[in-house]
C-alpha cells in the first residue's frame, strides 16, 4: 500500500510519508515519518472565530526554513543532536 501524498501548506508540494500507517493510526508516531517536511498543529483559541477548533497541516523543510529566516515561526524545542 502506497503512503498518502500530502502537499504542503504554503507551496503544495507534495510530500510523501516516509511509511505507510498513518491513516490507520492518526494520532501514533507516524507523524514523524514525513519526507522533508514537518506536522504542525494549529490550535485555535479564545478570541478566535475557530475557538476550540484544532487542526494539522504538512510544512515541508524548504518553507519552514525560510519561515525561521524570516522570524515568522519562532523555534520551541532545539534538539541536542
Ligand atoms: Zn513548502
Amino acid at each position: 500500500m502506497q503512503p498518502p501524498l500530502t502537499p504542503c501548506l504554503v507551496c503544495e508540494k507534495a510530500v510523501i510519508y516516509l511509511w505507510p500507517g498513518r491513516e490507520n493510526k492518526p494520532d501514533d508516531h507516524q507523524l514523524a515519518n514525513l519526507n522533508g517536511a514537518a506536522h504542525i498543529v494549529i490550535d485555535a483559541g479564545y478570541g478566535s472565530n475557530f475557538d476550540g477548533y484544532e487542526f494539522e497541516a504538512i510544512l515541508c523543510d524548504d518553507c519552514l526554513d525560510k519561515l525561521i529566516q524570516s522570524k515568522r515561526v519562532t523555534p520551541l524545542v532545539i534538539p541536542s543532536w
